[in-house]
């Protein structure tokens, strides 16, 4: 590849949004150029079953993201394995620097770097990361067959995640600081429903424990909510599934954010607060976080990066 690569159109990303906006921004040719990121595919390829992808009655995550990633690059999109450590949007081209050492310069750039898991910040979670404590539960939840595993969150990931683990372990606790889940109702049935779940409300979780050699979750310590109450719940596994946090590290500085991070766009658009650059999927979106949202937005990025780009050359 030459460095620094010329494009016309820079997508970072690879989730639903990348890859749509590869797709549209390929067919308008644009030749666009797509870096990858460290998880290729996005969020999706850290589930199973997705249930609503409009066409597909049930698909599995990582299957989608591979028959996208093949539609964008069968269009014309180039889908490079990289990750971009650094943004220069003062001036045109932008630049964006490789973790390979490549330099991308880029007439228009489309941002859709995703959202990633949140984490409690407790010194024990940290500890005990990768060694009992995870929030991937398709990663890691054979892991702890035959086990008991506690799931922490309302949403439905959480809801979700617990369900899958059942597969594999003996029971799951799900824990929450509330008492009404905010996951979809026909996932909080399944959930009600499932012989092997408990649901714990009005909790948060104070401290995972265990052994250092070798290193592993012996239990969790939870508190209540409002008397403060300590209990203690034995379990080889603990998932954290409180959400996830925008990934917008690359623009904090340069771009207009909303609270919390997510990248500012211009209403019924994807135009950002520099204009030529455009953001699409859960690096924009508060609301409604979903694989379906994130391709409509790839689309809109991509229309809206070609519509620009013919401003800037004179020929709209
Ligand atoms: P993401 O999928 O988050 O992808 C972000 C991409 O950006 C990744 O490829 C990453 O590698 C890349 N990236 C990040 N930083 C950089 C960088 N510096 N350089 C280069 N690339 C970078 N939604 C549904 O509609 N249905 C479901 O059933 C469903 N199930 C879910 C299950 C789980 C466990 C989770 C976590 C989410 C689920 N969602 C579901 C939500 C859905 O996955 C997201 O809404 C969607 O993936 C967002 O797409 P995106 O393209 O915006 O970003
Ligand atoms: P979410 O909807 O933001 O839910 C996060 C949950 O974690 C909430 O219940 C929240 O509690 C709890 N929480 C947050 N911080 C906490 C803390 N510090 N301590 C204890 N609990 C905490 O996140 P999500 O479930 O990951 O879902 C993200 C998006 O992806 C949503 O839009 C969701 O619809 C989508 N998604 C869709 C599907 C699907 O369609 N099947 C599957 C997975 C995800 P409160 O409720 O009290 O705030």
């Amino acid at each position: 590849m030459p460095n620094p690569r010329q494009t016309r159109c820079l997508i970072i990303g690879s989730g639903p949004a990348g890859y749509t906006a590869g797709v549209y921004a390929a067919r308008a040719m644009l030749q666009p150029v797509l870096v990858q990121g460290i998880e290729p595919g996005g969020q999706l390829t850290t589930t199973t079953e997705v249930e609503n992808w409009p066409g597909d009655t049930e698909v599995q995550g990582p299957d989608l993201m591979v028959r996208m990633q093949d539609h964008a690059k069968a269009m014309g999109c180039e889908i490079v394995g990289d990750i971009i450590t650094d943004l220069d949007l003062s001036a045109r081209p932008f630049t964006a620097k490789g973790d390979s050492g490549t330099t991308y310069t880029a007439d228009a750039l489309i941002l859709a770097t995703g959202a990633r898991a949140k984490w409690l910040g407790l010194p024990s979670e940290e500890a005990f990361k990768g060694f009992g404590v995870s929030a991937c539960a398709t990663c890691d939840g054979f892991f702890y067959r035959g086990q008991e595993i506690v799931v922490v969150g309302g949403g439905n990931t959480a809801v979700e995640e617990a369900l899958f683990l059942t597969n594999f372990a003996s029971k799951v606790t799900l824990v929450h600081r509330r008492d009404e889940l905010r996951a979809e109702k026909i996932l909080q049935d399944r959930l009600f429903k499932h012989p092997k779940i408990e649901t714990l409300w009005f909790h948060t979780l104070d401290e995972v424990y265990g052994t250092d050699d070798p290193k592993g979750v012996e239990g969790v310590r939870l508190r209540h909510v409002e008397t403060g109450a300590i209990t203690e719940i034995p379990c080889k596994g603990v998932f954290i599934s409180i959400g996830h946090a925008p990934a917008s590290e690359l623009v904090k500085d340069t771009l207009e954010l909303h609270h919390g991070g997510y990248v500012k766009i211009e209403p019924a658009s994807t135009r950002t607060s520099i204009p030529g650059v455009f953001a699409a999927g859960d690096l924009t979106d508060h609301v409604y976080r979903q694989a379906v949202t994130s391709a409509g937005m790839g689309c809109m990025a991509a229309l809206d990066a070609e519509r620009w780009l013919a401003e800037q050359e004179g020929v709209a």
